[in-house]
Parts: structure tokens; sequence; C-alpha cells
């Protein structure tokens, strides 16, 4: 199951894609999902997830009710075209260097634990956006990843509790400014103003639910940019797999509901040019598009 918000952002509603057909639950709430009191929950999918709405045995109990016969056509809609950005997460937390072959392209050690950094939640934007860049912040890149999206929230969390804690997977450009970012290392500075420029995270545009994903450790990952190919990987090569990075992090960083944790990026980083059409692509999460103004100051 697919998980989405439509419309205007004024007055949105969450759709969901089921065996390749499109809904519009907005509607229909109390009878599918089962929501009664929170009246924000109807449009807000973070609220959703703390809630549990995402959890494995509730979506089960969801597919069932929707395919019971006669419930499906009320909800029935063409595929969108269009999202808007799925929710505005709390915490982004990122992870540098875990494809070896990545590590690798920058001269890098492969690091024995895991490199973490983040974004701020006012970087993000949805998906099908232009991203401005100013021209003065010199070589920027793209870094197509795939990304875990929190269900229930914790700290301490075993590699064996990890995947309980997943409601799904999104993608997202961690967009970097790469020369910023080398001086930044180079002065011995953290490198967080490289990555925090307003637009400098895509994501979305919509979640693949846990349901869907039965081997979360390999999944493929794919950017073009205007329609070649630059960056292919999988997470088979993964230095640190879903479960090591949910429990790392869990044991510094308390998590919440709905954050994302960007899993790194595989080798064939690279700049983006003013009208850059980048397309980060999974076969089993979905398509994540946007397009790049380099401005001229
Ligand atoms: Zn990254």
């Amino acid at each position: 199951m697919k998980i989405g918000r439509i419309g205007e952002e004024s007055n949105p509603t969450i759709v969901l894609e089921l065996d390749g057909k499109w809904f519009n639950i907005g509607g229909g709430l109390e009878s599918i999902w089962g929501v009664t009191d929170e009246p924000d929950v109807e449009h807000n999918l973070l609220e959703w997830i703390e809630h549990g709405m995402f959890g494995p045995e509730k979506i089960a109990r969801v597919v069932s009710q929707l395919n019971e016969k006669g419930t499906l056509d009320r909800f029935h809609i063409p595929e969108p075209r269009e999202f808007l950005m799925v929710y505005t997460p709390r915490q982004i937390i990122c992870v540098g260097r875990n494809y070896a072959d990545h590590a690798k392209e920058l001269g890098h050690e492969v690091p024995e634990s895991p490199i973490l950094f983040n974004k701020l939640p006012s970087t993000c934007v949805g998906g099908g956006q232009t991203v401005s860049v100013p021209k003065s912040m010199g070589q920027v890149d793209y870094e197509g990843e795939i990304a875990i999206v929190i269900g229930k929230g914790g700290t301490d969390i075993t590699q064996m509790e990890a995947i309980e804690h997943i409601a799904g997977y999104t993608l997202l450009n961690d967009i970097t400014a790469r020369e910023m970012q080398g001086k930044l290392k180079s002065n011995g500075h953290p490198w967080m103003m490289a990555k925090n420029y307003p637009g400098f995270c895509p994501f979305g545009p919509t979640i693949r639910l846990v349901d869907e994903i039965s081997h979360p450790l390999a999944l493929d990952l794919r950017l073009s940019v205007n329609g070649e190919e630059r960056q292919n990987g999988t997470t088979r090569d993964f230095l640190f797999p879903l479960p090591r990075l949910i429990s790392s992090i869990s044991e510094h960083i308390p998590l919440l509901p709905g954050d994302l944790i960007a899993t790194g990026t595989p080798a064939g980083v690279g700049p983006l040019k003013d009208g850059d059409d980048v397309v980060i692509f999974c076969p089993e999460i979905g398509t994540l598009n946007h397009s790049v103004k380099i401005s001229s100051k």
C-alpha cells in the first residue's frame, strides 16, 4: 500500500494505492481506519503515523475491509499526477557513507560505525517542485537516497526490534553544497550548513507502507538527471543494514513517529545544473522527481 496527500494545502485529502489502483479515503475514515476523535487526523499524515495507523496489523485490517464487496468502488480515483508534501517530519537523520563505493569515490575510509548528521524540517519540499539554488553557493550535488519512515518511536531499540519501528519507505534527495561541505570539513567544522539550505530535502512524493516491502535489505535505487542514469545502487551494499542503523541511532537520539532516516547514497554523486530534471526511482517504493533552478545571485 502506498499513501499520499493530494488537493490544495488548505483542503487536502489522503489517497492510497492498493494493487495498482488509487483510492480517495478522505471521506470514509471512520468506517475504514477507525478514526473517530481526532479532528485533524483526516488531513495530516504525521498524526496518522503517531496514532499507529500504519502498523502492519492495522493495515491488514484496513486492506481486508477495503476488499469487502462494494467498499472499494466508492473511493476509486484515477492515478493522481501531483501530490502535496506528505507531511513535515520533526527529525531527518542522515547517514553518511553507507555504501562502500560512495565512500571510496569521495576518498574516505570505510567507517566503523554509522556517521550521522541531520537535515532540518525547513529543508523539506514535496515531489515535483523546483529547488532554487543561488549561484554563489558553488557546486551543489544530488544524493539519491532511500529513507525509512519511523512508525513507532523509541530509544535503545535493539536490532531484533528495529523492523517493527518502520512504518514505511520513501525516496529523498540529500542535496549538498559540496564545495561548502569541503571547506567546513577541512576546517574541522560540522557540515550542517552545507546540507540545510531551503529546498535541500525533496522527499516523497508518497510513502510505501511496510506491508508491501518484504525484502527491505534488497532494494534497488537509481537516480537520473535529464534522463541519463547517474546512480545505481542496492541496499544489499549497505555498510550498516537498516536494523543496525535504527539501533545505533536510537542509542543516542530518541526516534519519533514520522522521523525520516536517510540511509545514505550510492556512488555516482555529481553536480546539479540550472534546468536539470532529477528522477529518483526504486521499483518497490516509487518515483520522486524535481527540477533545479540556479539563480544568478
Ligand atoms: Zn546523503
